[in-house]
């Protein structure tokens, strides 16, 4: 590679540009930092050993946000990463799950399936295609494109297919991800942006990287003795991968990764080993050198969404050792990250946020034990539940089209043929809900449609609703349940954690910022994932994304 040509090209560059016509206030690259479930206590509660570099430079150098929330249901990784780009929440986005139910088509859909592309650089035909197209308002990435006649360059990485995608919105040069259906484990693109991967990520897959990071054995950075803030090792509150007996270190994914190449999955290995990190960080800092992004007094942006915690958090639990060592490692990987954009964007020209989709609950078996309150929403019972009772008031039971999780979708069709009332029916299917053990609040489409709420559970419930996806009754869980459909499941058997409420747990998380034009400071106000595109937008002098709800934040600027 001609990495030293083309660093020492860029500094020439950058050089030249100095105090002749670059405008000093504006950053040349923006670099936003998505860490995939990462709970806002997990930037303090590690951060013992946490490096000087990493989570704590960001800290100490930039302005922190100590009380930033998502402000609406559910709070999921695609509708958390389209919030966080197009500053409104999924009412107006319109992407109010990671998949929903189209019950004008009684089909599942995903965030970005869309069967009118290719995966590009994939080496299997068959994998769906991806785009933003039900992403339905622009991102702050595509003001930033708009704002500068397209002269600025946008990219998004992830290894998650929805983390790149809808950060980038409709107009990025692209977005990559990572591959884990198809050996040997390639960043692929849509052809939604392009015909054929650049060279330089060729040459990245090509050079085998994946399989040497996924060929490792994973140990603790430190004596497993001294992981002071998690649970033992070996916890039942953890789940256990295929080909070990018990959730321990050392994970030889040497050995894990065959059970699972079976499964056709075994890159997706790499999802759940510091090294997926490690990997992303690689080719972020691979799309900027070759890209030549921040290399011009034209502000270019860089989307990175790490899923490696989310996946570790799913699978092991917040109180796993797993966990506490990604997350050390993940600062090891900022902490490179922030060296290589100071040595070659500069210290004071890059402007960078942190921030991610949604946090997450303890482990509900660990919440049992230690008496605090918890148990299983079980989904299944209520849909039983609700059959019955449609059939015997309505003697038609295919008026249920759908109870999916939070939101139950009814045969609308159906019910116009039938001379009934949609509004009643809905009302009828909220009123019988809400007696059952667990929920909290039913709301009907109906409501939603008519009503403003300004606050509250409503007021969550109604900024994730969007008429032509969310169904007609709608609902809120009460706190420190988990939402499951296996009636089996008993509550002290539970393993890993997940998400999707509106409570704090789920909607608190970190925000912070540095760079150009940013103040050193902190704030306790209460503000919104929404504020982050627009405060861009006000730094950047771009117009705002076209569904923005948020409000700026004034008080990170200098
Ligand atoms: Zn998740």
């Amino acid at each position: 590679m001609n990495r030293i040509l083309i660093v020492s090209l860029l500094l020439l560059n950058g050089f030249s540009l100095n105090g002749q016509t670059r405008d000093l206030s504006k950053p040349k690259l923006v670099v936003g930092i998505v860490v995939d479930q990462m709970r806002f206590d997990q930037l303090y509660k590690y951060e013992e050993r946490y490096g000087e570099g990493g989570f704590k430079r960001i800290l100490n150098e930039g302005f922190n946000f100590k009380n930033a929330h998502f402000n609406y249901t559910p709070t999921v990784t695609a509708a958390g990463h389209a919030s966080i780009y197009t500053g409104t929440t999924p009412s107006i986005h319109g992407i109010i799950g990671n998949s929903w139910y189209d019950q004008f088509n009684e089909v599942e859909v995903g965030n970005v399936n869309d069967a009118t592309e290719v995966i590009i650089g994939s080496k299997d035909d068959n994998i769906n295609g991806t785009s933003p197209r039900k992403l339905l308002s622009t991102t702050i990435s595509d003001q930033l494109r708009l704002g500068s006649n397209f002269k600025s360059k946008v990219i998004s990485v992830s290894l998650k297919d929805r983390g790149a995608i809808l950060p980038g919105g409709h107009t990025a040069n692209a977005a990559y991800w990572h591959d884990y259906q198809t050996s040997p484990g390639y960043f692929v693109s849509s052809s939604f942006y392009m015909d054929n991967l650049p060279d330089w990520v060729t040459s990245f897959n090509e050079s085998g990287i994946a399989n040497t990071y996924l060929d490792t054995v994973w140990v603790p950075l430190y004596p497993i003795s001294s992981y002071s803030e998690s649970d033992v090792d070996d916890s039942p509150y953890e789940r256990i991968l295929r080909g070990k007996s018990s959730p321990t270190f050392p994970y030889n994914f040497k050995e894990i990764r065959k059970p699972y190449r079976e499964l056709g999955v075994e890159y997706q290995m790499l999802w759940i080993s510091p090294n997926g990190n490690t990997l992303l960080t690689d080719f972020a800092i691979e799309a900027i050198e070759n890209e030549s992004l921040g290399s011009d007094s034209i502000t270019d942006l860089i989307n990175i969404s790490y899923s490696v915690p989310d996946v570790v958090g799913h699978t092991f639990g917040l109180q796993s050792i797993e966990l506490e060592d990604i997350y050390l490692r993940l600062d090891m990987e900022i902490e490179r990250l922030l060296n290589y954009l100071d040595k070659t964007i500069g210290k004071d020209d890059y402007l960078l946020f942190l921030t991610s989709d949604h946090g997450a609950i303890q482990n509900a078996a660990f919440l049992n034990k230690h008496k605090l309150p918890t148990g299983i929403a079980r989904i299944n019972e209520y849909e039983k539940a609700l059959r019955r009772h449609i059939r015997s008031k309505y003697r038609n039971e295919s008026l249920l089209l759908k109870f999916d999780y939070e939101r139950v979708y009814l045969n609308r069709k159906l019910i116009d043929e039938s001379g009934l009332e949609l509004r009643s029916v809905q009302q009828e299917v909220a009123d019988f809900l809400i007696n059952l053990d667990g929920i909290r609040l039913t709301l009907t489409a109906s409501q939603l449609q008519n009503e403003e709420y300004k606050t509250g559970t409503r007021a969550q419930i109604q900024k994730g609703f969007h008429p032509k996806r969310a169904g007609d009754v709608l609902l809120a869980f009460e706190p420190g349940l988990i939402q499951n459909i296996d009636p089996e499941l008993k509550i002290n058997t539970v393993q890993g954690t997940t998400h999707g409420s509106g409570y704090a747990y789920d909607t608190h998380v970190p925000l912070i910022w540095k760079g150009t034009g940013i103040q050193k400071g902190e704030s306790t106000r209460k503000i919104s994932i929404t504020d982050i595109a627009p405060s861009l937008a006000m730094i950047l002098n771009l117009q705002m994304p076209n569904g923005t709800t948020g409000i700026p934040l004034m008080e990170i600027l200098k």
